[in-house]
């Protein structure tokens, strides 16, 4: 043994974080404000003390109805507000969505989130994507959906069907919500996330970073959904993708520390879900995705596409795998 490994000491946590009931939008900047490895160091900690750090939750995501969306999120290019080029789509066929699926289940991805451009789903929309949820059941695979918001009853019948999560995320700090979405409220966000519970079914939600917010703002989107209670089991943190025709298109770019900080932080205030690297995962170096995981990261979306935007390729994320000793859930170290 070298005489430098002799002296190393075992290390020793910073600081424990006992997690907050509710946590205020201050505590949450406190952490932000911490020193960046320090964050990253106790992000790190947390992670461990509740998950394998070698395992990674892969989902796949597939836009089943795609454009044409009466909503105007400003980051969206499948809204109707704005010209982005995406082509309209009615909801695809469901061989096509089990097709999609079975090839998901082949490369190793353990759910399949299927997302539609809607408003809310009509009563025949849910009777349609109730087919769908049980075939894509029926393969093995954990189940899904993101079809905006919801009527009385129909969180009940999507659980009926098979459904596992609904993704419904926040979007970005409840005080800055209308300056990004005029359409709803994030009133309306919370009021379906309670159906969502009420039926039974896993909450997905998360939200969007790089949309010309300040720290403060972020702390408030991580505020807002470590608050929910239970807290959401996935948490897919965005990075802002931007579409030329979008409002946002030209917002200003956020620094790569500051996206790992809001992974860290995320990690920390919610220390039991799996904290999702989503979209803009394919502008981000290996090395600082690698940060992420290390931050506390446990899940990923695979697959080259997402809803409408690009993702690293199979291949890539496998191969980043394997560099990184990182196995997907569920398969056997
Ligand atoms: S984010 Fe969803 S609700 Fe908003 S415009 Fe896009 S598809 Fe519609």
């Amino acid at each position: 043994m070298s005489a430098f490994v002799q002296t190393l000491e075992p290390l020793k946590p910073l600081q424990s974080h006992p997690v907050a009931a509710y946590w205020r939008k201050c505590q949450v900047e406190e952490l932000f404000d911490l020193p960046f490895l320090d964050l990253v160091f106790q992000a790190a900690q947390v992670h461990r003390a509740h998950f394998n750090p070698q395992e990674i939750q892969l989902s796949t995501l597939m836009s089943i109805k795609t454009g044409g969306c009466p909503e105007d999120c400003e980051y969206c290019p499948q809204s109707a507000h704005y010209q982005t080029g995406v082509e309209k789509q009615q909801l695809l066929d469901i061989e096509e969505i089990l097709a999609k699926a079975q090839i998901a289940k082949s490369r190793g991805a353990s759910r399949f989130c299927m997302g539609a451009a809607w408003r809310g789903p009509k009563p025949k929309d849910v009777a349609q994507v109730s087919e769908i949820i049980a075939a894509v059941k029926g393969l093995g695979l954990e189940t899904c959906g993101t079809f905006g918001m919801l009527q009385e009853g129909m969180a009940e019948d999507l659980k009926q069907a098979g459904l596992d999560y609904y993704n419904h995320n926040l979007d970005t700090d409840p005080e800055r919500y209308n300056d990004i979405i005029h359409t709803r409220a994030h009133e309306d966000r919370m009021d379906t996330l309670a159906k969502v519970r009420h039926a039974g079914l896993k909450v997905c939600c998360g939200g969007i970073v790089g949309m010309n917010e300040t720290r403060a703002e972020r702390a408030g989107l991580i505020a807002s959904l470590a608050n929910l209670d239970p807290q959401p089991e996935s948490v897919p943190i965005n990075q802002l993708v931007k579409v030329e025709g979008t409002p946002l298109a030209d917002a200003a770019d956020l620094d790569w520390t500051e996206f790992v900080r809001t992974i860290a932080v995320a990690r920390i205030t919610m220390p039991k879900s799996y904290v999702r690297l989503s979209a803009g995962r394919s502008d981000m170096p290996e090395a600082m995705q690698a940060l992420c995981f290390m931050a506390g990261a446990n899940s990923i979306f695979y697959g080259d596409k997402l809803l409408t935007t690009e993702n690293p390729d199979q291949d890539h994320d496998r191969e980043l795998m394997t560099k990184l000793d990182l196995r997907p859930l569920g398969v056997a170290g």
